[in-house]
């Protein structure tokens, strides 16, 4: 027990309580609502996949302890990946890192690449894990607001460049972008990276959702651009290209003195994890490209079933481009503030989603933006759609 006032969640982490898909979720349970809220598939990754798992624990690999940069196999399979879709080329030893999840990357590359006082650029509004582990690292967040257009959410680059000072460390991007569903465009990629070296910046570049780029041209990673690959620190992971998002298995690719750096902090955070779905990541990695095209015309068709629906009751869609969220304004349904809507659509209509306000900093910049997930069953949402109709009246 302790008697004293002191607050026992400390100052850096206040704001941070409890996230908003925690209490969300347990909105969806309790009120037997579809939870289009957070950002799981409700159906596994590819059969073999999951049997290449079973073996690996069955064999006896990666039961105890794996290699700390992760297992040679893995890290094989990650350079490999890069340079077969991307051309770029990474030393297995050197410049890859196997993380906890994308979200032990974050964490060990801002805990690793910040002094106390460092600026960091990040999009607003942005996954909810970069403002804590900014906070985490003694850095100082600094927000530049994505706007909302007609085709979606996009950056204004004049507002990117007056967001940098003399004291910014890093920009943290974000592409495909969660929750807007934006992609950043060969030309805006170009300009961040003329930003980053023209003021020596550091990237670290979330690209999670590399398998979901909608457009033909597929995902532009900001390290193949010109001056960016000594600068970048590229973040992947295996929880949202192959459907296993509780498997934590992430990655980092950077040159090697980036790795080395993030590798410092990261083998005191978890030290390894994932052992046996190592091995099973770097068969994934492997597939065939028929894998990775049905995984996105998938998606695609769900995204479409979707955005229909949400026009349909009302909503304002912004399709997006990427990811597997469809972000909606909620102003034609007569309504303003994402967070009374959302803790009240469960008994309107059944459904569960993310008021975006809780993404941003500048949190009425977000009020009138709820976001959906369509990683789901078609037959879920075909029910969550016929629910929703009831808003539309
Ligand atoms: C889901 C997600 C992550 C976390 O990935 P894990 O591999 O599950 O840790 C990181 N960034 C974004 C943008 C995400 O949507």
């Amino acid at each position: 027990m302790t008697s004293s006032a002191r607050p026992l969640l400390n100052r850096r982490l206040a704001e941070f309580g409890t996230t908003i898909f925690a209490e969300m979720s347990a909105l969806a349970v309790r009120t037997g609502s579809i939870n289009l809220g957070q950002g799981f598939p409700d159906t596994d990754g590819p059969e073999e996949i999951r049997e290449a798992a079973v073996r690996a624990l069955r064999e006896g690999r990666g039961n105890q302890y794996p290699p700390g940069p992760g297992i040679p196999e893995l890290r094989t399979a990650i350079t490999a990946h890069q340079l077969r879709r991307y051309g770029l080329s990474y030393d297995p030893d050197t410049e890859v890192l196997v993380t906890a999840g994308a979200t032990e990357a974050i964490a060990a590359a801002l805990l690793a690449l910040l002094e106390p006082g460092d600026e960091v650029i990040a999009f607003e509004p942005y996954y909810d894990s970069y403002a804590a582990c900014i906070a985490m690292a003694g850095g100082t967040r600094v927000p530049v607001t994505l706007r909302a257009h007609e085709g979606g959410f996009r950056l204004d680059l004049d507002e990117l460049r007056d967001a940098v000072t003399d004291r910014t460390r890093l920009l943290l991007i974000n592409t495909p972008h969660n929750p807007t569903g934006t992609v950043l465009t060969r030309e805006e990629l170009t300009a961040i990276a003329e930003l980053a070296v023209e003021r020596d910046l550091l990237v670290v570049t979330d690209e999670v959702y590399e398998h979901l780029v909608f457009d033909e041209a597929g995902h532009l990673p900001l390290a193949t651009f010109p001056g960016m690959r000594e600068r970048t620190v590229s973040i992947g992971s295996a929880g949202k290209t192959f459907s296993f998002t509780g498997w934590k298995v992430g990655w980092v690719t950077a040159a090697e003195g980036l790795v080395a750096a993030v590798r410092s902090a990261k083998q005191f955070l978890t030290y390894v994890a994932s052992g046996p779905f190592q091995y099973a990541v770097a068969e994934a990695l492997a597939l065939p490209d028929s894998y990775f095209s049905a995984f996105r015309e998938d998606m695609l068709a769900k995204r479409d079933l979707l955005a229909a629906g949400l026009t349909e009751a009302g909503f304002q869609v912004f399709r997006p481009a990427g990811t597997y969220f469809i972000t909606t304004d909620i102003r034609p349904l007569g309504e303003s503030d994402g967070f009374a809507f959302c803790r009240a659509l469960p008994d309107r209509a059944g459904v569960v989603a993310i008021p975006n306000a809780v993404f941003y900093d500048h949190r009425e910049a977000g009020a009138p933006y709820v976001r959906f997930a369509f990683c789901k069953q078609t037959a879920v949402l075909e029910e969550a759609v016929r629910r929703l109709k009831a808003l539309a009246g």
